[in-house]
C-alpha cells in the first residue's frame, strides 16, 4: 500500500480513490511539453478547443461542462476575461471603430444621455460585456422558469457565449481594418444570431420557443443594463 502524495489516503491503484491524484505524478520533461503543445495545436483541449466546440455545438458543450465534464474546456470566467482582453488589445492596435451603432452628432447640441451611455458601452465593449452578462442571466432565469439551472449556472452559460461573440467581433474588426471592407457592423446581427442559437440549443434544440426566449432575454438584458446605467448616471448628476 502506498499513500497519496496529495491527501495521504491509501492508494491501491494508479490513482487515488479519494482525490484522483496519480500515484506517481509524471515529471515535466520534453515529452510532456511536446504532448501539451500538440494537444493545443490539434484543438484537443484548452483555449482553441473551447472556441471550436463553442462554435460547433455551444448548447451541448456548455451543458456538459455544467453537468460536470470540465476536463478539456477553459474555465468560463477566465474565458470571458481572456476574450475581452483579446478584443480590447486588438481594437487598440488596429483601431477599428467600436461603435455598435454609428451615431453622428451633426448639431452641436448636447448629446442625449442614453446615447452617451451607449457610446461608453461601445467604446468599452470588452469590459461592458461582463456587466451585460449579469442582466441577461437575470432574464434567462425569468423566462426559462421550468428549468432547474440556478443563476450561477446561467451566468457560466453566458460567459462562454459572450466570450465567443467577442471573438467574432474581434475577427470581423480585424478583417475590416485590414481590408477596409465594412464588415464590422455585421457583427451585431451575427452575435445576435449566435447568442439566440446557443441559448436555445442549451435549453433544448427541439423546442422552438427556447430560441424565441433566448433572443428575448438577450435583448431585454442589454436594454435593462443600459437603463440601470442611465439611471445611475442621472442619480450621480443630481447629487453633484
Ligand atoms: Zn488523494
Amino acid at each position: 500500500m502506498n499513500t497519496c502524495q496529495n491527501c495521504n489516503s491509501e492508494i491501491s491503484s494508479n490513482f487515488c480513490q479519494n482525490c484522483g491524484y496519480p500515484r506517481e505524478p509524471k515529471r515535466i520533461n520534453r515529452q510532456y511539453i511536446i504532448e501539451e503543445v500538440r494537444s493545443v495545436l490539434n484543438f484537443e483541449k484548452g483555449f482553441f478547443y473551447t472556441i471550436k466546440e463553442l462554435f460547433l455545438r455551444p448548447g451541448d458543450t456548455i451543458r456538459n461542462y455544467i453537468l460536470g465534464d470540465r476536463r478539456k474546456i477553459v474555465k468560463p470566467i477566465v474565458f470571458l476575461i481572456v476574450t475581452s482582453l483579446v478584443y480590447t488589445i486588438t481594437q487598440r492596435l488596429l483601431n477599428f471603430e467600436a461603435g455598435l451603432i454609428q451615431y453622428n452628432v451633426e448639431n452641436s447640441g448636447e448629446i442625449p444621455l442614453v446615447i452617451r451611455s451607449y457610446e461608453w458601452f461601445s467604446a468599452n465593449y470588452g469590459y461592458a460585456n461582463i456587466l451585460i452578462v449579469i442582466f441577461i442571466a437575470f432574464w434567462i432565469k425569468m423566462l426559462y422558469r421550468k428549468h432547474s439551472y440556478n443563476y450561477y449556472e446561467i451566468y457560466i452559460l453566458l460567459c462562454f457565449i459572450m466570450g465567443n461573440s467577442i471573438l467574432l467581433y474581434t475577427l470581423l474588426g480585424t478583417i475590416e481594418s485590414l481590408t477596409n471592407y465594412p464588415i464590422f457592423q455585421i457583427g451585431i446581427i451575427l452575435s445576435l444570431l449566435y447568442t439566440t442559437w446557443a441559448i436555445g440549443q442549451f435549453f433544448g434544440k427541439r423546442n422552438k420557443m427556447n430560441y424565441v426566449k433566448g433572443l428575448l432575454s438577450y435583448i431585454l438584458g442589454i436594454l435593462s443594463c443600459l437603463a440601470v446605467f442611465v439611471a445611475i448616471i442621472i442619480g450621480v448628476e443630481m447629487l453633484l
